[in-house]
């Protein structure tokens, strides 16, 4: 099963992979955890990205196009993924349409003042990429992660203005990626505006069934 997610940063694409990828044993490939594993180790690629990221700005396509490519050509990404923050702008849809069959498209949607609450609150394992949040998804120690006992961290783009940023490239760049698959006949769009840490049953059912139903 080879999956984009579509939607909003903060509608919690990241947040509910874990079961999906367990469910259909595939991958999880999240572009932003590419660039901010780069940016860990100082790469020429993570110093690149690293300006645009904290801006709340896209990567250049060109940029984030090769390092997908290059993922996407390796063999373990045979048995599908789960990919998750790409495509994000119709050149990289066209350009993914090239050297990828995807079998389904899930779009996300949540209201603004959820996404908003989402995005301020969350907070990230260093060292395994957990997402957590303040409220809605309570780590049982606080500012430790409940699978790795990694250190929590708020992302220096979940700022005020870098959001602010984030949700105007997304409705301008990244928006018009419904249409485009939508008229391939291959997107599902499925309703978050519930707390995932309350709710994780209903939630996972509605995607799931949005995945496997035609
Ligand atoms: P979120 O979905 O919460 O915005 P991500 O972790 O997916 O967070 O992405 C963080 C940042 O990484 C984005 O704001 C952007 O700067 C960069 N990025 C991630 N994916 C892409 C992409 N497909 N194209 C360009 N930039 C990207
Ligand atoms: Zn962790």
């Amino acid at each position: 099963m080879k999956l984009i997610a579509l939607g909003s940063p903060g509608v919690g694409k990241g947040t509910y992979a874990k079961e999906i990828i367990q469910k259909y044993n595939i991958l999880h490939l999240s572009t932003g955890d590419m660039f901010r594993e780069n940016m860990k180790n100082n790469t020429e690629l993570g110093i690149k990205a690293k300006e645009f990221i904290n801006q709340g700005k896209l990567v250049p396509d060109e940029v984030t196009i090769g390092m997908v490519k290059e993922r996407l050509s390796r063999e373990d990404t045979k048995g599908g993924y789960y990919l998750d923050g790409f495509p994000r702008t119709i050149p990289q849809a066209e350009a993914l349409a090239e050297f990828a069959d995807i079998d389904r498209v899930i779009n996300f949607k949540a209201d603004h003042e959820v996404i908003i609450q989402r995005l301020s609150g969350r907070r990230i394992c260093k060292q395994c990429g957990a997402i957590f949040h303040t409220i809605n998804i309570i780590p049982k120690v606080e500012g430790v992660c409940d699978s790795c006992g990694g250190e929590l961290y708020h992302r220096d783009d979940d700022q005020p203005e870098s959001i602010k940023k984030r949700l105007q490239v997304y409705e301008e760049e990244t928006k018009p990626l419904i249409n485009f698959y939508k008229e391939k006949g291959i997107l599902k769009e499925v309703q978050v505006n519930e707390d995932f840490g309350k709710n994780k049953e209903l939630m996972l059912n509605r995607i799931f069934t949005a995945i496997d139903n035609n």
